[in-house]
């Protein structure tokens, strides 16, 4: 099974530690002119996604941005994202244009590519179940459309399509399979699973689509927890991608591995005084653990430091190293 570890511009530059990385880039998370060559080495593998998950969750998306990248027809690069709702958002997206700005992405490169179909995901339980079913209708026409406008372009073959399942139950989420799998993909991606966060509703939803797509050609998008991560291994899953060690990194949190573990960091400062966070003093480290990541063989003192950009980072490299350590059984390369 392969690990897309999520990329924002800014966090740190994981293929220059990690030969064989797989990176997730979205559209909305990256400057509009940015292009996979503006990292320092690049990825193994790249998937670019269509930018509407992070345009649905975030509300501070600068409309420049979003109208720079082509995610705005004109007429609508005048709206401010984080004051219309979901249905205003997405039906602004235009399908084409985000195509065009994943292929912009990649540029000349030749590494091997999923690029993913704009999809309209379910995330807010307090739509009615007829807005709900039109976020499925409208994921189904996008696919359509995508698929379409692959036709046209005949695509190189290191670009891999995929199509992304929507649903807000079972019954749905199958029904969305069908009739994706009926279009006829490669790949597809399972979303709308972020909310659930316990892993057993994860899986059934998981299982279910399996019962349809083949688990090979299955991606679990916004995948965190291990015990999650190792079932869908179990299982035979294509892909997953995860934010956490960059996001868990920025909470001052730490990974090892074998067996899994997470650390907090005691700082000097907090002696006697009450702790921010979730993790209790006596799982705060005040001194680095062994550990032979890239960071740790040269500088293990830089992870446990708190509030410069750098150190979030380095952290970020090990705990990376630690995730992909457990899915892998080995070590990066
Ligand atoms: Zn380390």
């Amino acid at each position: 099974m392969e690990f897309f570890v999520s990329w924002y511009h800014g966090d740190a530059c994981y293929p220059v530690y990690d030969n064989h990385c797989s990176l997730l880039v979205s559209i909305t998370s990256v400057p509009f002119d940015w292009t996979v060559q503006s990292l320092l080495q690049p990825p193994r593998r790249l998937l670019i996604d269509s930018g509407a998950f992070h345009l649905v969750t975030a509300s501070s998306i600068s409309p420049r941005l979003l109208a720079d990248n082509g995610m705005y027809d004109e007429k609508g690069a005048t709206l401010k994202a984080g004051a219309q709702s979901i249905e205003e958002k997405i039906s602004q997206l235009s399908p084409k244009k985000v195509l065009e700005r994943q292929l912009s992405i990649l540029g000349e490169e030749q590494i091997p590519t999923i690029v993913c179909a704009l999809d309209y995901p379910i995330l807010d339980p307090h739509l009615s179940l007829q807005e709900k079913s039109k976020c499925i209708t409208q994921t189904i026409a996008f696919a359509w459309e995508f698929k379409h406008l692959l036709e046209e372009r005949r695509m190189s073959s290191h670009v891999t399509p995929m199509a992304i399942i929507q649903g807000y139950d079972i019954d749905t989420l199958k029904w969305c399979a069908h009739e994706l799998a009926a279009i006829d993909f490669p790949l597809y991606g399972l979303g709308s699973l972020a909310p659930l966060k316990r892993h057993e509703p994860i899986m059934e939803r998981v299982r279910a689509v399996a019962s349809i797509i083949e688990p090979e050609r299955l991606h679990i998008f916004g995948v965190s927890a291990i015990q999650t991560i190792l079932a869908l291994k179990e299982m035979g899953i294509h892909s997953f991608d995860s934010a956490r060690p960059a996001k868990a990194a920025a909470y001052n949190e730490i990974f090892y591995s074998h067996p899994f573990r997470r650390f907090g960091i005691l700082e000097p400062s907090s002696e006697g005084s009450k702790l921010k966070g979730r993790i209790p003093r006596v799982n705060r480290l005040t001194e680095p653990l062994k550990c032979q990541c890239p960071i740790c063989v040269e500088h293990p003192e830089s992870i446990l430091v708190v509030g410069k950009r750098a150190n979030i980072k380095a952290r970020g490299v090990h705990n990376y190293y630690h995730l992909k350590r457990v899915l892998c059984d080995a070590p990066i390369c």
